[in-house]
């Protein structure tokens, strides 16, 4: 089993005041964690947050990454730029970048594929729709999402990070429950299992939701080894109060 991992989620949340004030809470109560903890920042910020997360137990994590090394992308981040601003985890895959912007699972893996590449831990986010879950299509969707990152990633799959997170759970108050969640997370386990004998360093984070209340039962499951936090991450005492329910 691994050490777990909180990762906070800001979004397109943040401005440099808010920023500083929110890390200096979020430093001041997090102590020696229990679990690996990581805040994932718009990018402008990236370098603000490096700075003021210095050597400190709290790791410093971007919400995308270009499937390209250089070039003609404009707008596009590239892992080494990344990397060069101690960037230790990015998100790709997010429900709201492949809602809004129409990323493919190809695309997604081709992600995961460069971060890998730069050293950086990407932390592949997976979930069903409402309409999926209730047309029992929920384990055939997160297992196609993941298969595609195995495809491409199979060599390193144990290097990544996988995050569990029912789009219907996101930013809508509305949680899985511990068995719903764990349910799921055992079917990814055993995909992982079925691609590398280092399945169990895996770490496979919940999304959705999770807050202080419902943190400690949702961590507590066999195959939970984490939370990736949205709304719950943007006040210090509420995503302490998550690091603190890590066992
Ligand atoms: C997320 O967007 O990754 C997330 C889990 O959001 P929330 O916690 O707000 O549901």
């Amino acid at each position: 089993m691994t050490r777990k991992l909180i990762a906070g989620n800001w979004k397109m949340n943040g401005s440099l005041q808010a920023n500083a004030q929110l890390l200096q809470g979020v430093q001041a109560g997090v102590g020696a964690p229990r679990c690996d903890v990581a805040v994932c920042v718009p990018a402008p910020y990236l370098a603000q947050c490096q700075q003021l997360l210095g050597e400190g137990p709290v790791q410093l994590g971007a919400q995308d990454v270009s499937a390209h090394a250089f070039g003609a992308f404009t707008g596009e981040i590239s892992a080494a730029m990344l990397r060069e601003l101690g960037v230790r985890y990015v998100i790709v895959g997010h429900s709201e970048r492949r809602q809004y912007h129409g990323e493919t699972d190809q695309q997604v893996s081709l992600k995961a594929k460069a971060a890998l590449a730069n050293g950086i831990t990407p932390i592949v986010c997976v979930g069903e729709t409402l309409l999926e879950r209730e047309s029992g299509q929920t384990e055939l969707v997160v297992k196609r999402q993941l298969a595609a990152v195995i495809h491409d990633n199979g060599h390193c799959i144990s290097e990544i990070v996988v995050a569990y997170e029912p789009v219907w759970a996101i930013g809508t108050g509305k949680t899985a429950t511990p068995e719903q969640a764990q349910a799921v997370h055992a079917v990814l386990r055993a995909q992982l299992t079925a691609a590398s004998q280092h399945a169990d360093r895996i770490a496979i984070l919940y999304g959705g939701s999770m807050n202080a209340g419902n943190a400690k039962a949702l961590l507590a499951q066999n195959d939970i080894d984490g939370g990736l936090i949205g709304g719950a991450s943007l006040k210090a005492e509420d995503f302490l109060s998550i690091v603190a329910a890590c066992p």
